[in-house]
């Protein structure tokens, strides 16, 4: 009887559900294209241009935001009556911009953005919140968008040049979660290479949890497009390469950092196929990568580190996770102040039992805080930064000036050698802790050595290497796999 009632509800909600978007939309999608500009104190938007996809691949059902994460939310409202009938959170490459030291000069940038909604079938308001100092949303921006407008884009013919290969298919996109590989910095005497790495960094993503467990859920696309010249750019040692996408190291001036400025090429190239995850595949031997909430991820297919770099950028894309490191330089000057508590699930300033984000997987009886030998590990780990920095300094200039291959390859396998060594020093140091294992508060998190406090020792957020998520973030990746497909 019970489960004649649990059946009975699951039912009803599903028809009301279901009703909710026949009521408002089609199944379709609006891609609303936006420049996102200004320095750290002013934030503006100005519309560029809307194109219509056929079918939407994203929530059928609740379709109101649930999770709250995100620096940023796309809400859309009935224009007749107000009510707000889809909302997603997200976060954005100007707002990783407004928090560096050229944005904070007064130094402005344009960044063009895009808005995936569902297609409505009347008229909308379409708006964007953003954090206040107080990390509650507040609307800032909004625009009536008439979907009967003729100057939408409906014809979207696809680009003769662009290759589809259906790599997973486990059922209709608005049932599951639709993962597009882009390709970059593939020539197209490389496309076999790109096929080669589709199907190898799949099955990285569908061999890890919590995908493993959920690989039922998922349909995944190689999108090809050639690009004129193999690799990326990489400004500091003065190489730049044309490609499809525009991908580039030394984003924001970071060392580390692989982005795409060009929006509108990718979203371009990325529908040619229905998704509601990108990734920016490659083509690269250099460790770098990037993942914004809700946008894309941007990883490289040829280092050491290589599954790593994957699932530890989608945790940041697909899930909205934060990073859980804070010893290592990035671009961001103020990214997070510790007397404001993270919107992201799994970093928190507030470390207190009862109150705690993540406090239904503490471990009984945790101390919190929980001491961990914080001080050691703080020593060992910035002694590597520098000298990482060090290093990575010495290989740009070799490339910069044009040195021997070999001298390159040299000191870039060394280089290789002595990360890899620190790696395993710091795999070591957890392993011989009583806190291993442990989900309490621990300090250091979020790029903040202090105030800041990650679930467990370690994570997939939080060091490099072959190790799974801890629980919090598995669970937080769990939740968003099930708002796709429920
Ligand atoms: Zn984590």
């Amino acid at each position: 009887m019970k489960y004649f009632y649990i059946l009975l509800v699951l039912m009803v909600t599903n028809i009301v559900a279901g009703n909710e978007f026949e009521k408002w939309f089609e199944d379709a999608t609006m891609r609303i294209d936006y420049f996102h500009f200004g320095d750290s104190r002013q934030d503006d938007i100005a519309i560029d241009r809307i194109y219509r996809y056929d079918t939407w691949p994203g929530r059928h059902s609740r379709l109101i935001d649930s999770y709250g994460n995100g620096l940023y939310r796309v809400t859309i409202r009935d224009a007749e009556n107000g009510e707000v009938i889809y909302s997603q959170g997200f976060s954005s490459f100007f707002g990783e911009y407004q928090s560096t030291a050229p944005a904070a000069q007064g130094v402005k940038r344009a960044f063009h953005e895009t808005c995936r909604v569902p297609w409505p079938k009347y008229p909308v308001i379409f708006s964007l919140d953003k954090r206040d100092g107080k990390n509650e949303f507040r609307q800032y921006f909004q625009f009536l968008i008439d979907p009967g407008d003729i100057s939408i884009i409906r014809q979207m013919t696809g680009d003769p040049q662009v290759k589809i290969i259906k790599n997973r298919e486990s059922g209709p996109p608005a049932k599951k979660v639709d993962i597009a590989f882009i390709a970059e910095g593939y020539t197209i005497e490389e496309f076999s290479k790109f096929k080669k790495d589709l199907s190898y960094f799949s099955n990285v993503l569908m061999n890890s949890e919590p995908y493993r467990s959920m690989a039922d859920q998922f349909n995944i696309y190689g999108v090809f497009k050639a690009s004129v010249e193999s690799g990326v750019d990489e400004p500091r040692a003065g190489i730049y390469k044309q490609t499809a996408l525009n991908v580039t190291f030394n984003s924001l001036g970071s060392e580390r950092y692989l982005m795409t400025e060009d929006n509108k090429a990718l979203q371009d190239i990325a529908g040619h196929v229905p998704f509601d995850a990108l990734v920016i595949m490659v083509n690269h031997s250099r460790y770098g990568g990037g993942g914004i909430y809700n946008q894309f991820c941007v990883f490289t297919t040829g280092n050491q580190w290589k599954e790593y770099l994957l699932l530890h950028e989608f945790g940041h894309s697909f899930a909205g996770l934060a990073d859980e490191y804070y010893t290592s330089s990035t671009a961001y000057s103020e990214l997070n102040t510790p007397t404001i508590e993270p919107f992201e699930p799994n970093i928190t300033a507030l470390h207190d039992k009862k109150i705690i984000k993540w406090k239904s997987f503490l471990t009984p009886g945790v101390q919190m805080p929980t001491p961990w030998k914080k001080k050691g590990f703080d020593k060992m780990d910035y002694a590597w930064q520098s000298e990482r920095a060090r290093m990575n300094n010495q290989i740009a200039e070799l490339k910069r000036k044009h040195a021997a291959t070999n001298d390159i390859i040299e000191a870039e396998r060394e280089y290789d050698r002595r990360d890899a060594g620190h790696t395993r020093k710091v795999d070591e140091y957890f392993l011989q802790s009583r806190f291993f294992g442990v989900v309490g508060a621990f300090e250091g998190a979020g790029y903040m050595q202090y105030g800041l406090y990650r679930p467990m020792l370690d994570c997939l957020m939080f060091s490099k290497g072959k190790k799974p998520f801890c629980v919090v973030c598995e669970n937080v990746v769990k939740q968003v796999i099930n708002g796709y497909t429920n």
